[in-house]
């Protein structure tokens, strides 16, 4: 990676305002149901209070579109902060101010302060430069280590790198490394998997892809677009009929580098207690819908994936929400789990699907960042690394 890291910059004694996604999922009650991406914060935050820095955290969660609503205040991720690093985690009531200021100015080396939720102003989102500005006045460096929100130009997350020195963090890094490999100088063969509800959400990625890949696979709702160009009949299965000539001419430029399903699991409705059964990809009955990859596209993929030396896994296979169609997703994963090779995930719901399956520990690298991953999968450059200092 070219873009320096908190081990690149003087943090002793400085105060270190770091970018992260606390951007995590709450219960009713406001529990915290997911605490995933805390933890994945925690490395840069222990590095730099070892370090000596006074460590400045700020995210944003939810939508609170630019007005404080209590139910999005920050408080749960404070209180989860301050048991994972067992101690005092402040959280202030404003992410910028006066109160916010005499705050910071209290801090020692190795205080950890916690801005509140910066959508909490419009600014922020609309990377407002004196707001980007107020928010860097409260440091002397910026970290960025909130991979998952890389995409956007937010105040946050490129505008603040205007006035201060901006490095990546451990998890920025880490996710770039995996990433960026994958893209520029993948261990071959690289396979290509994907699959989730929609072409349309994945024409980028397919195109970036398809060049780079040895193999793609297609599999999940985005498949039946395929399929249904091939000629196949899918009968009630979720289709993108203004994208059938684009699937004719991906299938055409990519010729037998593309493998699609060869049988399916078909249901009478979408739903969990839906009539089921396994057919093969030109047999899908009339008022039936495709909703998962049946037991022999399984193995044809996993021959495949046998031989590869890089996966990166975008999208389920199927509606694996509904257990009776979470088969393919879970044999794949499994798969993905027991091969020799760097495998990564991207996307949100891939990244649940491999965690539902208790299969997370067994991958390379499962990227925090749905939306980021994405971008980064479609080569689009991300502003949050832009912003980033280059590696002299
Ligand atoms: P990711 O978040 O990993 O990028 P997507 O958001 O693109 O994945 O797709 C996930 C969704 O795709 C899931 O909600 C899943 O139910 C849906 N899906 C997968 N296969 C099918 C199918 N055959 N028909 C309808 N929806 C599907
Ligand atoms: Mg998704």
């Amino acid at each position: 990676m070219n873009k320096k890291t908190v081990k690149d910059v003087d943090v002793a004694g400085k105060r270190v305002l770091v970018r992260a996604d606390f951007n995590v999922p709450l219960d009713e009650s406001g529990e915290i149901t997911d605490d995933t991406r805390i933890r994945a914060a925690l490395p840069t935050i222990e590095y730099l209070r070892d370090k000596g820095a006074r460590v400045i955290l700020c995210s944003h969660l939810g939508r609170p579109k630019g007005k404080p609503i209590d139910e999005l205040r920050l408080t749960p991720v404070a209180k989860r902060l301050s048991q994972l690093l067992q101690m005092k985690v402040t959280k202030t009531d404003d992410c910028v101010g006066s109160q916010v200021e005499s705050v910071v100015a209290k801090m020692k080396p190795g205080d950890v302060v916690l801005l509140e939720n910066l959508r909490f102003h419009a600014e922020e989102t609309a990377n407002d430069p004196d707001f980007a500005r107020q928010l860097a006045s409260l440091a002397d460096v910026y970290v960025n280590d909130a991979f998952g929100t890389a995409h956007r130009a937010h105040a946050s997350t490129a505008g603040v790198a205007e006035f201060l020195p901006a490095v990546a963090g451990f998890l920025m890094e880490r996710e770039l490394a995996f990433l960026g490999k994958a893209l520029a100088d993948p261990a071959r063969p690289f396979v290509a998997l994907l699959g989730g509800a929609k072409v349309s959400d994945k024409i980028g990625v397919i195109e970036n892809l398809l060049p780079k890949v040895d193999k793609l696979i297609v599999g999940g709702g985005m498949a039946n677009t395929f399929l249904k160009a091939q000629g196949h009949d899918v009968a009630e299965s979720l289709v993108e009929d203004d994208k059938l000539d684009l699937a004719k001419e991906l299938l055409e430029r990519a010729g037998s580098k593309l493998l699609l399903p060869t049988d399916v699991v078909v249901a009478d409705a979408f739903a969990v207690d839906a009539r089921h059964k396994t057919v093969s990809v030109d047999s899908v009955p009339a008022g039936w819908r495709i909703l998962d990859i049946g037991p022999d596209s399984v193995e044809t993929f996993k021959k495949v994936l046998m031989t590869a030396k890089t996966v990166v896994w975008n999208g389920p296979m199927g509606v694996f929400e509904f257990e009776p169609f979470a088969k393919g997703t879970v044999a794949i994963a499994q798969v993905l789990a027991e091969i020799d090779a760097t495998t990564i995930i991207g996307g949100g719901d891939s990244a649940a699907a491999v965690q539902q399956a208790g299969l997370s520990g067994a991958m390379t690298h499962i990227s925090t960042g749905g939306g980021a991953s994405l971008e980064f999968l479609e080569g689009k450059a991300l502003p949050g690394v832009e912003a980033l200092q280059d590696k002299a």
